[in-house]
């Protein structure tokens, strides 16, 4: 109705409301803010802190759900058409948003056991095979069910069986099918039972990996992915495959995560946690402005997956869930917004008509394959029989012509009877070896050796060709032809009462967009058909009339005002978050531009490269993709026929032949430097290098009247024993003691050295020497 070009269509958006749950019941008397017409699909709510002259809050939507309506009326209503958009080959969504504890999983999910609760996804399988059974039976349909969820950011795969340990998947993007995850887990199903294993088995995946079940589903996005393809000849006669893609969301809560105060680690994480569901916001609220070119749906996995269903190429329905207690006021006003907002979002579904990576295709295909295989194989049986029979058959070998399964099973049947005959055959003519008295034993034993060759042949062409049977089996039974009952309770009873109750809801959902019509219409209108007979009656109308407008005027005010506080409350809210950022920021600039030298800076920058497919920067390998195959680098060039790269050295030293020990090997052999390392003091260095290259010998050196302090290290080799000797330490002599040494020496040579040339004068002077020697002393 809303559309405003062909083949475009709004984002259909209904509202339910939960009862009051005991707690908010025993809570007081107040009872619940929203109040709801089902006739005209409003809501009205109520701001239990306003007084009774402010007006209420009016919403309109496609279809309203009170406490007391019933799972089935909302499917019917509101999602059966949607299905069945999708079994005919568009792709659909359903996403339920709302406040944790409102409702989301009791309307997606629901109480499983109880046919009453219901909720969209198990009356979707419902709807899906039972559609499938009673379809015509040139129709095939392959459906494959995937279940995933976003939580903090990384997408996760919930029927991978490790899944706990599983690393995220990522997101692709491919101009077919647009964005998809990679690596996603799809599962074939056959049945309903089928399809809700695979729900329970997603369900209790997302279960043990979270520590607490009520954060961590008030916290993550699911979403259950249900294909459907059809295949149908064609007016062309050539058979047509259409692909229906369904998203089943249920969404994180969308009550506000309070990130005040938190820093670090805990800041990413917590902007994390609902970065999904603040960019669908975003994304909703460029769509439906209209205005701006730009829609960020890069801005998160959540967004990007849903982008068919936003804007794009998809029939969409959202169901907003409110609570109806006092206290959540403003949640459900922010929801009713969301909800409002979303109903402007323009889609252009279209049925998805032969894609390229359908996989029916393939299975066709591969069927195809498998049955000409068994065809040949068996023909083959068969003509081997008419050999061995030697008797003409009536039917030419045209099987796969005629390729029905009548001949299927005739052939079937020979190739068996072939097999029985063979066995037989060689049975005998191994008995008739044994028994032949003119054969040598050897001979004997090699012809029987032969045939039992041949029979263990038979046995494993029979073998192979019980396998591909069972393959091809296997393969034909994933398919669903359709006039088959694969549902035990579709009779025609049923038909007929389901066929009613979709009348009844089609009927009540046109009344519902009469009235609206006709609501907007009345108020267009009322004043063309007014006429006045009096000027007094003409002033009273315009009164009321004013009356009525200024009461919208004011209504609209406190919207405006409404808006605004909330714009302010969410700008002041990303300034902190701008804040604290750019603190870290700083912060890690600081440690780069001081603690990381140039040079590693350098190298970190220039390998790295930005992923737009997963909006981040990342390391480049420091392996060159060219030799990613062998992951290792090229061989350096000096390593040429050796085992490891070799120094110059060591070649010529295996060249020359002179020590085993070379032999590709990379060892020097050096000359231990025997030089004992010297100490002295600063100003003397020069001195000491020059004295140093000069003395080998281990003696301590006494250059130039100077005496150094000087330990000696030695080295033993080959052990590198360490041995330090510390030779001897001299000072300089005082004046006193190289006078006492003087007269020593003098007082020595004279008293024993020249005795026999002595007289006794010198003798004398001697003494008086040492007389004064002993004075100095
Ligand atoms: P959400 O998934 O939004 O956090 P739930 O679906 O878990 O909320 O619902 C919270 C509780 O409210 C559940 O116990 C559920 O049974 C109950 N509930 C929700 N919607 C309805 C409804 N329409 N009728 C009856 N009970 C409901
Ligand atoms: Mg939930």
């Amino acid at each position: 109705v809303m559309s405003k070009n062909k083949g475009s269509e709004s984002v259909k958006v209904v509202v339910r409301c939960r009862p009051l749950n005991r707690k908010e019941e025993s809570n007081g008397p107040a009872g619940g803010i929203v109040q709801m017409d089902l006739r005209l699909g409003q809501v009205i709510l109520r701001n239990p802190r306003a007084s009774a002259s402010e007006p209420q809050k009016t919403f309109t939507f496609d279809a309203v759900y009170d406490a007391s309506s019933k799972q089935r009326d909302l499917y019917d209503e509101s999602v059966r058409p949607l299905i069945d958009s999708a079994l005919a080959g568009f792709n659909g969504t359903i996403f339920a948003y709302g406040q944790t504890g409102t409702g989301k999983t009791y309307t997606m999910q629901g109480v499983w056991l109880d046919p009453e609760k219901r909720g969209v996804i198990p009356n979707a399988f419902d709807h899906i095979f039972t559609h499938i059974s009673r379809s015509q039976s040139d129709k095939q349909y392959l459906v494959r069910a995937s279940y995933l969820e976003i939580y903090r950011e990384e997408v996760r795969d919930l029927l991978d069986p490790n899944h706990g340990t599983a690393r995220a998947l990522e997101l692709r993007e491919s101009p077919d099918t647009g964005v998809y995850v990679r690596d996603l887990t799809s599962c074939v199903c056959k049945s309903i039972k089928e399809i809700e294993e695979v729900m329970n088995v997603g369900n209790q995946a997302r279960a043990v990996g979270a520590t607490d079940m009520n954060e961590h589903s008030s916290r993550s996005h699911a979403l259950f992915l249900i294909t459907v393809e059809c295949s149908q000849p064609g007016p062309d006669g050539r058979k047509h495959i259409r692909v229906g893609r369904l998203n089943l969301v249920d969404l994180a809560g969308s009550e506000r995560q309070a990130k005040t105060g938190v820093q670090g680690d805990r800041l990413k994480e917590a902007a994390k946690i609902n970065l999904s569901l603040s960019a669908l916001g975003n994304v909703i609220s460029a769509l439906a402005d209209g205005r701006s070119g730009h829609v960020p749906y890069r801005d998160s996995k959540l967004t990007r997956l849903l982008q068919d269903s936003l804007g794009g190429n998809a029939k969409t329905v959202m169901v907003a869930t409110l609570g109806p207690a006092p206290q959540h006021y403003e949640e459900t006003l922010t929801t009713l917004r969301y909800a409002n907002r979303a109903k402007n979002i323009q889609n252009q579904p279209r049925v998805n008509e032969d894609p390229k990576d359908a996989l029916l295709r393939e299975f066709q295909r591969e069927i195809a394959r498998l049955r000409a295989q068994l065809n040949h194989r068996k023909w083959r049986s068969k003509q081997k029989k008419e050999q061995v029979e030697g008797e003409g058959w009536e039917r030419d070998g045209d099987e796969e012509t005629e390729g029905e399964d009548e001949v299927e099973v005739e052939v079937e049947k020979e190739a068996q009877e072939y097999v029985k005959l063979e066995e037989q055959r060689l049975e005998r003519e191994k008995e008739a070896i044994r028994e032949d008295q003119f054969l040598l034993a050897e001979e004997k034993q090699r012809l029987l050796g032969e045939k039992e060759r041949m029979m263990g042949d038979l046995r494993k062409e029979q073998e192979a060709t019980e396998q591909l049977t069972a393959k091809y089996k296997a393969m034909e039974s994933k398919l669903l032809v359709g006039g088959k009952n694969i549902i035990d309770h579709t009779n025609e009873q049923q038909k007929m009462l389901e066929m009613k109750r979709q009348e009844i809801a089609e009927q009540s959902r046109s009344e519902r967009e009469m009235q609206q019509q006709m609501l907007v219409q009345d108020e267009e209108t009322l004043e063309l058909r007014e006429t006045f007979t009096s000027l007094q009656q003409e002033v009273e109308a315009k009164t009321k009339k004013l009356k009525k407008l200024y009461a919208k005027l004011q209504c609209i005010k406190a919207e405006i005002q409404d808006v605004n506080d909330e714009h302010v409350r969410s700008r002041q809210e990303l300034e902190q978050t701008q804040n604290e950022l750019t603190r870290e920021l700083k912060f890690k600039y600081l440690i780069i531009e001081n603690f990381i030298p140039p040079e590693e800076k350098n190298k970190i920058m220039n390998r790295l490269t930005f992923d737009p497919e997963e909006d981040q920067w990342k390391f480049q390998p420091l392996v060159p993709a060219e030799s990613k195959s062998s992951q290792m680098k090229k061989r350096p060039t000096s390593a040429v026929g050796y085992k490891r790269p070799i120094s110059q050295y060591a070649r010529v030293a295996i060249a020359m032949g002179a020590h085993s020990r070379y032999r590709a090997e990379n060892i020097m052999f050096l000359e231990l430097d025997m030089t004992p390392p010297n100490t002295s003091s600063l100003d003397r260095s020069t001195e000491a290098e020059q004295n140093q290259s000069r003395s080998v010998d281990n003696s301590p050196t006494k250059d130039r009247g100077v005496r150094k302090s000087r330990s000696c290290a030695r080295l033993y080799s080959p052990s590198s024993y360490l041995h330090i000797s510390l030779r001897s330490k001299y000072e300089p002599l005082s004046l006193i003691e190289i006078v006492v040494l003087f007269y020593i020496v003098t007082f020595i040579v004279v008293t024993f050295f020249v005795p026999t040339f002595l007289n006794s004068g010198l003798k004398h002077c001697v003494v008086f020497m040492s007389f004064n020697l002993l004075i100095c002393l």
